[in-house]
């Protein structure tokens, strides 16, 4: 199509693009404002119309119209601007060479376009235009009629500029103002001028002022025939450009620094097309060292386009990310891969802004792409450093936990927790050692391993504690099958190596608003073991078991306070009777803890008893026992029984606390209390680890002369060789064993067996939880020393304990 060019003059943006919108099609259309209108003409010698919108009725906007009339005598022109302010100038009347138009009515605006096409503005008019502004345009002008100086006459501008009067101008003349650098410039122009033939020329110059100062102006200077006279006139015209020339230095000076900074940057500078190719029209030369594709292969997609050049997974990405941007006139920055021309792969780092035209579209988009891959790659190590466990190639806690909970605060709460919580395996690394469990580790968390899918990942929590985390919720029944394939995985190695495997699983929910919780539930459910016999077991974390850590929850509270001795609830103890089986008189007591919750009333000391242990309270808990069996103690010595023992419970923690016997030992002297009335009964169970430590306690504590036992002998791990080495002096027979006992059993059980070994290791026999006559009689006849047990007596009271001895003794 053939365009004509056309200049539109305007301070209007709205404007613009409405007269765009209507002449857009039927010319090619330069924009430009007040101040820049001079300049395009110049730039753009094809104009031949000119639309000037006078509309704003500015100063400024009416001067320039001024001199560009007068500079470019064949422009056509359209002015558009209100009738009032066209009357004033054109003698009242509207019509004639300016059209007017105070609005844009398209159809009457394109008919008076179709006139533009072959309308000329005369001379005469347009001088009587120049003469009506002449004098007040900011533009310096001086016309010099047959190019003779001494007929000049300037304007006021021009004296402004130069600093000289029309008589001082005249003399001097318009040579000797030009400043002495650049005289030789000035002199080549108006060679060239006179070579070429042209009637005139534009020139940037400095002037040296009347008072001495320099001037930076343009200059346009017209040779304009008199068709009359045969002669010549010169227009002079002369604008300050000072202020330009100090920003185009600095422009300069800005320029420099950006190719210098183009050139040495680590990646490379663009400007691209918003299109889905990202059509590249300037690419630096860091393009090669980055892509491995030169500037001029990626230009045009000549060879490949840029959108090629990204990774696959992030194109959408980026289109989406710049789509924003473009939309918030903000800036676009992205972390993504690149593929380079051999193959591999980059990351880099992309900051870009969108530049708009004056109607807010998109022109092209411009930015940096920089590599990143070495940053990257060490920011990849120190999150997979942070997320895995190295040793069993396992993404840990940290990583699921951050992930369980960005889910949660959105406000999801699909997720399940298969919590795998091996046990035993301590004893193995007594038995095996370190390596050994290590290898064990890793095979079964291979096995397990093996039921991952794309939605259930397998997650070290801690030792021995592995999460499979399903990011939906998993049915019941979908559940029931993953833990047989659990089952089916690793249940040869658990029993091989009599380790347990306790499965708990918990949903996320909206009442554990933190990963923790949903860990901790999780944890919970497999702790919560149904059957001791199995080796695997599996359980749900539900309403009942939530009541029952609310009630474990709320003890263990009481419990520590009672331990403080800010007593919440109350600690006692009772007192069971214990039968010298061959005179059926009392021996002595075993002292047993009693506690009562405000809350929750009695608890039994199977509940609260692990509950302390498990929070570190034993010792001072235990304390408090070892108090108030001594004051049950001196009771009975003050009440005249200077020989009967009690025997006080202590746990494997109280045992091992390196205090705990020097500490006994004072509490007992301070009571003023014979060492040999005081008893301490250890289960069997605790002797399974630390063996040698707490065979050493025993020993201590015989050498004090006080009494030891191991409870619920036969339930634990001793070996018939350990016992002779075990240094205490009574075997308590664990009720288990009494309870099947009757005169037809009596051939199958291995109680007259322990009884024989006592015996013959000189040990103490004493069989506990008997219940009837039959086995009270059967024991006796084994030649068991000592009986305890609800047919004998209940535990009791200090009041009826007191009794009781008195009444057996
Ligand atoms: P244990 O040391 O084996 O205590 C014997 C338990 O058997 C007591 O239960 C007692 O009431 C019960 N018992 C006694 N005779 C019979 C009987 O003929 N038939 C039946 N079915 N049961 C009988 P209790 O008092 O509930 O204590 C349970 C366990 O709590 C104790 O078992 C002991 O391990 C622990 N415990 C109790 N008091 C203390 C204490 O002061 N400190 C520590 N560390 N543990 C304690
Ligand atoms: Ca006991
Ligand atoms: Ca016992």
């Amino acid at each position: 199509m053939n365009f004509e060019e056309i200049l539109l003059v305007s301070n209007d943006s709205l404007k613009v693009s409405r007269i765009i919108k209507t002449v857009g099609d039927t010319f090619k259309v330069i924009v430009a404002n007040s101040d820049t209108a001079l300049e395009a003409v110049v730039k753009n010698p094809l104009i031949s119309g000119v639309i000037y919108d006078l509309s704003d009725e500015s100063d400024k906007i009416l001067h320039t119209f001024v001199v560009m009339r007068s500079m470019h005598e064949d422009l056509r022109m359209i002015i558009l601007a209100s009738t009032s302010f066209m009357k004033s100038l054109n003698g009242g009347n509207p019509d004639g060479v300016f059209w007017c138009f105070d609005c844009l009515d398209e159809n009457a605006f394109r008919e008076k376009l179709k006139e533009f096409k072959y309308r000329k503005v005369s001379t005469s008019t347009r001088m009587r235009f120049v003469e009506a502004v002449f004098d007040s345009s900011p533009v310096g002008i001086a016309i010099i009629p047959r190019d003779d100086i001494k007929r000049a006459f300037i304007n006021r501008s021009f004296q402004a500029i130069t600093g000289y009067n029309r008589e001082e101008f005249a003399s001097i003349g318009w040579e000797a103002l030009t400043h002495p650098d650049d005289q030789k410039i000035d002199r080549e122009a108006k060679e060239h001028q006179v070579i070429l033939g042209e009637k005139h020329y534009n020139l940037e110059k400095r002037l040296v002022r009347k008072d001495g100062t320099i001037a930076w102006v343009g200059e346009y200077m017209a040779l304009i025939e008199e068709k009359e006279e045969n002669a010549v006139v010169r227009l002079i015209m002369i604008r300050n450009i000072e202020n330009r020339k100090v920003i185009e230095e600095k422009l300069k000076e800005s320029d420099r620094s950006r190719s210098t900074l183009l050139q040495n940057l680590p990646g490379l500078a663009y400007r691209c097309a918003n299109d889905v190719n990202w059509t590249m029209e300037f690419v630096s030369d860091g393009a090669s060292d980055l892509t491995g594709y030169d500037p001029q292969e990626l230009i045009n997609n000549r060879i490949i386009s840029f959108n090629d050049i990204i990774s696959r997974k992030y194109r959408k990405i980026l289109l989406d990310e710049w789509d924003k941007v473009i939309e918030k006139r903000g800036v676009m920055q992205y972390e993504y891969e690149i593929i380079l021309k051999d193959g591999t792969t980059k990351w880099v780092y992309e900051r870009g802004v969108p530049i708009y035209d004056y109607q807010g579209n998109v022109l092209a988009l411009e930015g940096i792409i920089i590599d990143i891959s070495r940053s990257k790659k060490l920011e990849k190590q120190l999150q997979y450093f942070s997320d895995f466990n190295h040793k069993l190639k396992l993404p840990n806690r940290e990583l699921l936990s951050t992930k369980i909970q960005k889910k949660l605060d959105a406000g999801n709460t699909l997720g399940t927790i298969i919590l795998v919580n091996l046990k035993d395996t301590q004893r193995l690394y007594r038995s095996h050692g370190y390596q050994y469990v290590e290898l064990l580790t890793a095979s079964l968390v291979n096995k397990l391993k093996t039921l991952e899918t794309n939605r259930i990942i397998l997650y070290y929590l801690e030792e021995d504690i592995y999460v499979y985390y399903a990011k939906y919720r998993m049915k019941d029944s979908e559940i029931k099958e993953f833990y047989h394939s659990i089952n089916v995985a690793i249940l040869r190695t658990i029993i091989r190596e009599q380790i347990r495997c306790n499965v708990g699983v918990a949903h996320l929910s909206k009442t554990s608003l933190t990963s923790d919780a949903c860990f901790q539930k999780a944890r919970i459910a497999s702790e919560f073991i149904r059957d001791e016999n199995r080796l695997l077991n599996i359980n749900y974390y539900d309403d009942a078991m939530e009541k029952m850590v609310k009630r474990e929850d709320d003890l263990k509270k009481e419990l520590i306070e009672t331990s403080f001795d800010e007593s919440a609830g109350t600690l006692r103890l009772v007192f069971q009777p214990i039968i010298d089986l061959k005179t059926g008189k009392i021996s002595s007591f075993e002292a047993l803890a009693r506690y009562k919750s405000p809350k929750y009333g009695h608890i039994s000391p199977l509940e609260f008893i692990p509950i302390v242990e498990k929070n570190r309270i034993i010792v001072a808990f235990g304390k408090k026992i070892i108090e108030l069996a001594l004051d049950f103690v001196k009771k009975l010595i003050n009440s005249g029984i200077k020989n009967c023992p009690v025997a006080i419970n202590i746990s494997a923690l109280q045992l091992l606390d390196s205090d705990f016997i020097d500490d006994l030992i004072l509490r007992i002297e301070k009571a003023g209390v014979p060492h040999n009335l005081i008893m301490v009964e250890v289960t069997e169970s605790i002797f399974s680890a630390n063996y040698t430590q707490l065979n050493a306690s025993l020993h201590e504590l015989n050498e004090f002369g006080i009494k030891t036992a191991i409870d619920d002998f036969g339930t634990g791990f001793s070996s018939l060789a350990r016992i002779e080495k075990m240094r205490f002096n009574t075997i308590k027979m664990d009720r288990t064993f009494i309870e099947p006992l009757n005169n037809e059993t009596l051939n199958y059980s291995t109680v007259p067996e322990v009884i024989n070994i006592c015996k013959k290791f000189n040990i103490v026999s004493l069989a506990e939880g008997i219940e009837t006559k039959e086995q009270y009689d059967i024991l006796q006849n084994l030649g068991c020393q000592y009986g305890q047990g609800y047919y004998m007596s209940r535990p009791l009271e200090v009041v009826d304990a007191i009794k009781f001895v008195k009444e057996n003794i």
